[in-house]
């Protein structure tokens, strides 16, 4: 029996199989387009991390004050560790240093918010095409090398609990899935949805 279903293979559903690979559960991917990638292959792949506690300020106000502080904490933690996470997983990234001529988005994304000054670019390196795909290569590389199976053309409609409490895992990338089977990861235990109406 699998350990642990991630429905979505995109960067959320990569990143949470290997977590949970590496903590040595077995790990089944289901996606359900024809291949994995999700919008980080069609994205620009700019990793972005605000130096030191000033993340947290910095997300709070991203977040219009409505997201509690301890997401706020561990995504911050996450952002500075994702440079040292994606070297651990064989890759490497370079700074990036945005031309602000040539680019129609500016950079920083929002100069006016706390520390938006301070914020920070990396890419990953390599590859030929858009960062976002050597982003997504690389992860899907390391999901390979670790032998998780990944099901394309599978999407998960269902989730189902068994005698013994079994669950499965949904990342949050799995939008599309239907509202009243989303289940949540929320201090420890699933929340399910009630039904829209
Ligand atoms: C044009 C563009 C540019 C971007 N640039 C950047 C950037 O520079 N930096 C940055 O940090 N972010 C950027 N982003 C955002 C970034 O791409 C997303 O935050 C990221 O891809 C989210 O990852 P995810 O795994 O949560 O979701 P997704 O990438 O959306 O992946 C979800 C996956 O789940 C699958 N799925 C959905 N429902 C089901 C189901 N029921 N069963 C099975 N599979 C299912 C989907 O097919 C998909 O493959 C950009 C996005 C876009 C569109």
């Amino acid at each position: 029996m699998t350990d642990v279903v991630i429905a979505g293979y995109g960067p959320a559903g990569a990143a949470a199989a290997i977590a949970a690979h590496d903590a040595g559960r077995s790990v089944l991917i289901l996606e359900s387009a024809e291949r994995g990638g999700g919008n980080a292959r069609y994205s620009g792949g700019f990793l972005f991390d605000v130096p030191g506690d000033a993340a947290i300020a910095h997300l709070d106000t991203l977040c219009f004050g409505r997201t509690d502080r301890r997401v706020l904490e561990a995504y911050a933690a996450g952002l500075h560790e994702l440079d040292g996470w994606l070297r651990s997983l064989g890759g490497t990234t370079a700074p990036f240093e945005p031309p602000p001529a040539r680019l129609p988005a500016p950079f920083p994304s929002w100069p006016h918010l706390p520390a938006g000054s301070r914020i920070r670019y990396r890419t990953v390196a390599g590859g030929t095409g858009r960062r976002g795909e050597a982003l997504w290569d690389l992860l899907d590389a390391a999901v390979r090398a670790r032998g998780i199976e990944v099901r394309c053309q599978s999407a998960a409609e269902h989730l189902t609990f068994g005698p013994g409490g079994d669950r499965g895992v949904v990342p949050p990338g799995a939008s599309r899935a239907p509202t009243d089977l989303s289940p949540v990861w929320w201090r420890g235990e699933f929340v399910r949805r009630p039904p829209a109406g």
